[in-house]
């Protein structure tokens, strides 16, 4: 089974849970979960696991493990718009590991390094590869100027005649090492939340394959991102750009601005736009390729299927 249908599986048994339980504001489907506290703050919730052998080699340094296990979580908080405040991290360590100590340490350095302490945890033995997992709570980002809170910016809030920005380049994230050292862009989005207010409709962070992710905004709005491949910057210029529109794990951010705002984006470059989808074109991401040839999002990228 695909991890698509998985995650579709969950959305699904998960698509009344806002009626049921007036505390949850976004359930399953975005990059956090967004639930309402009794005091009525807005809280992001998002959880993600990190497996030896699919998302680093066994040889890679155990800090650079640690680091990305926060970093990804971070990203989703990020592609919310919002502030990271605590952690947990559990660790499946096969038999004999001798370097769990570091690796937690690890961990909770990187925590603290990103302003989010790691408040918990769980450690087990397994038979099989080692296998991480992070839980990461945010806050909406607080606007610099006006103090007021950011409402979480959803992968939903994209309109017709948006423009499609992306935080920086794309692809050969693992050859270049970038999938282990990436920045999640906590700052850029703050930056926009703050510069961009109201303007700022959608966003979401590229961990399957730019176009797949876009898709995935394009969907969530039931509107179409028209993306050219010959504005996308690429991480290895001289790389082929179908291969990187799927390589994934960019953990840059596709978001989407009133086209007419007043207001240049900050800290990314515009690729593409946002239109009404039609019976030939539904919503979804459509890549318009340097010769001029449309393709779908979902053809590029990872859907993990086992
Ligand atoms: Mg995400």
């Amino acid at each position: 089974m695909r991890e698509s249908e998985l995650l579709g599986h969950i959305y699904e048994r998960s698509r009344d849970l806002s009626t049921a339980f007036g505390d949850v504001v976004i359930g399953p489907g975005d990059d956090c979960a967004v639930v309402r506290t009794s005091s009525g703050d807005l809280l992001l919730v998002t959880t993600d696991q990190l497996i030896e052998g699919r998302h680093f080699e066994p040889d890679t340094p155990i800090d650079l493990i640690a680091r990305k296990a926060i970093a990804r979580s971070l990203s989703d908080i990020a592609a919310m718009g919002g502030s990271p405040s605590w952690g947990l991290a559990t660790a499946a360590l096969p038999e004999g590991y001798e370097h769990g100590d570091a690796l937690f340490d690890a961990m909770a350095e990187w925590g603290k390094h990103w302003n989010c302490p790691l408040v918990g945890g769980d450690v087990a033995i397994t038979s099989g590869p080692m296998v991480l997992s992070t839980t990461v709570i945010g806050k909406p980002h607080v606007n610099s100027k006006s103090q007021s809170n950011c409402p979480p910016v959803l992968r939903s809030g994209a309109k017709a005649g948006d423009l499609v920005y992306v935080t920086g380049p794309i692809g050969d994230s693992f050859e270049s090492g970038h999938h282990l050292s990436f920045e999640p862009r906590l700052a850029q989005a703050q930056l926009n939340c703050d510069a961009l207010g109201p303007d700022l409709h959608a966003m979401i962070d590229v961990s399957d394959g730019l176009g797949r992710d876009a898709a995935r905004i394009g969907r969530a709005s039931g509107l179409l991102l028209e993306i050219d491949a010959s504005r996308v910057q690429l991480r290895a210029p001289a790389s082929d750009w179908l291969k990187a529109f799927g390589d994934g794990e960019d953990y840059e951010l596709i978001f989407t601005v009133t086209k007419d705002t007043q207001v240049e984006p900050q800290g990314g470059y515009c690729i593409g736009r946002v239109r009404t989808p039609t019976d030939a074109e539904p919503a979804g991401c459509v890549v318009i390729d340097p010769s001029g040839n449309r393709r779908r999002g979902d053809e590029f990228g990872w859907d993990h299927a086992d």
